[in-house]
C-alpha cells in the first residue's frame, strides 16, 4: 500500500525549461501535457497537496517536494528553480541575508502562512499591483514559431518591468490574473494573449527610462548585494539629502527637509510619464508617497523596491557605492 501511493505521486515526465521561462508557466505546460481535468489533480501530482498561496505564481512555495518529484528523470536542483525560475532574486533585493535565507526558506516548504508577507510584499502597493501576467507581442510571436508555443518569461513579470528589454517595445497584460486564491495553471496561449486588445504607447524618452529600469534592476537582482537592513537605508537617504542640501540640521536633533525642491528635481529628473507609467500614485500624490519611502521606510512592514531603485538612482546614480559605503 505505501509503494503504491509513493508510485502514485511521481511524475512520468515533465517539460523542459525554456530560456527564463517562470516556473508557473512550465508547471501550466504539465498540466496541459497531463491532460488531467482539474487544477487541484495538477497541483496533487506536482506538490502533494492542493495549495491556496496567493502569490504562488511569482513565488511558488514547498519546492523541495517538486524538485524531488522531478529528480526521478530530470536534474533540477532547488537553487537553479528558485535563481532562474522564480521571482525570488528579485524579492531578496532590499532584504537582509537572514530575512532573504527565511524567505528561501519558505519556498522550500509547504507553508501555511503568507509568503508575501516573508518577503514583504505588499498586494497593493506601487510598483507590486500588477494585476496580469505579462507578455512581449515580439517574444509571444517568436516563441511560436521558435517552440511551437508561446510561455510566460519571468522577467517580464518582475515589477517595475514594462517593457522587454530584447525587443524594446512595451509589455502587455493577458488575461490572466497573478493573484487568485485557488491555483489555476494557465499557459501563456494566443487566447489569453491578446495582442489586439491593449496598445501601450510610450514617448522614446520614456522608453529609454524604462529600459534603463529593466538594467538596473536585472543588475541588482544579480549582483546580491548585501543589504544592511531598512534602518540602514533610512539612515543613508538621509546623510545623502544632507549631504546634497535638501535636509538641514537644526539643534535638538531636528531637520528640516526641502521636499518641494527635492520633488521638483525628482520629477524633472524622471518626468511624469515615466512616472505615470510606473505608477500613477507617485504622480497623484506628489512628492508624499517618495517622503514616506525615504523617510519611513523602516516602519513599513512592505518593501516598494521598484520606488527605492528609483530614489537610489536619483541620490547617487551609483548602486555599488551606495550600498558599500
Ligand atoms: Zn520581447
Amino acid at each position: 500500500m505505501i509503494l503504491f501511493l509513493l508510485v502514485i505521486t511521481m511524475l512520468s515526465f515533465f517539460p523542459i525549461f525554456y530560456s527564463d521561462e517562470l516556473l508557473y508557466s512550465a508547471l501550466a505546460r504539465y498540466h496541459i501535457r497531463s491532460g488531467n481535468k482539474s487544477f487541484r489533480q495538477t497541483d496533487l501530482e506536482l506538490f502533494g497537496y492542493s495549495s491556496q498561496q496567493v502569490s504562488k505564481i511569482t513565488l511558488t512555495n514547498n519546492l523541495n517536494y517538486l524538485v524531488k518529484n522531478l529528480s526521478f528523470f530530470y536534474r533540477q536542483t532547488f537553487d537553479v528553480l528558485l535563481q532562474n525560475h522564480t521571482l525570488y532574486p528579485f524579492y531578496a533585493t532590499f532584504l537582509t541575508p537572514q530575512e532573504a535565507w527565511l524567505l528561501k526558506d519558505s519556498m522550500k516548504k509547504k507553508l501555511s502562512g503568507s509568503i508575501l508577507e516573508v518577503a514583504k510584499v505588499a498586494t497593493n502597493s506601487t510598483g507590486d499591483s500588477r494585476k496580469f501576467l505579462k507578455f512581449c507581442p515580439t517574444c509571444l510571436k517568436e516563441d511560436e514559431e521558435k517552440y511551437g508555443e508561446p510561455y510566460w518569461h519571468r522577467l517580464h513579470q518582475i515589477p517595475g518591468v514594462l517593457v522587454c528589454s530584447e525587443h524594446s517595445v512595451p509589455l502587455l497584460d493577458s488575461s490572466i490574473p497573478i493573484e487568485s486564491k485557488a491555483t489555476q495553471y494557465h499557459s501563456a496561449s494566443l487566447e489569453n494573449c491578446d495582442i489586439s486588445i491593449s496598445v501601450i504607447h510610450y514617448t522614446d524618452s520614456t522608453l529609454e527610462k524604462l529600459l534603463n529600469l529593466v538594467k538596473d534592476i536585472e543588475w541588482l537582482q544579480n549582483r546580491k548585494i548585501e543589504f544592511k537592513g531598512l534602518a540602514w537605508l533610512r539612515k543613508k537617504y538621509q546623510s545623502c539629502l544632507i549631504s546634497q542640501g535638501y535636509i538641514s540640521l537644526l539643534p535638538g536633533n531636528k531637520i528640516v527637509f526641502d521636499e518641494q525642491v527635492f520633488f521638483d528635481r525628482i520629477f524633472d529628473f524622471y518626468g511624469k510619464d515615466f512616472l505615470d507609467a510606473i505608477d500613477l500614485n507617485l504622480c497623484t500624490n506628489r512628492g508624499k508617497y517618495f517622503k514616506y519611502c525615504l523617510l519611513g521606510c523602516d516602519i513599513n512592514p512592505v518593501i516598494d523596491r521598484v520606488t527605492h531603485i528609483l530614489l537610489v538612482k536619483f541620490i547617487t546614480n551609483n548602486f555599488i557605492e551606495f550600498f558599500r559605503s
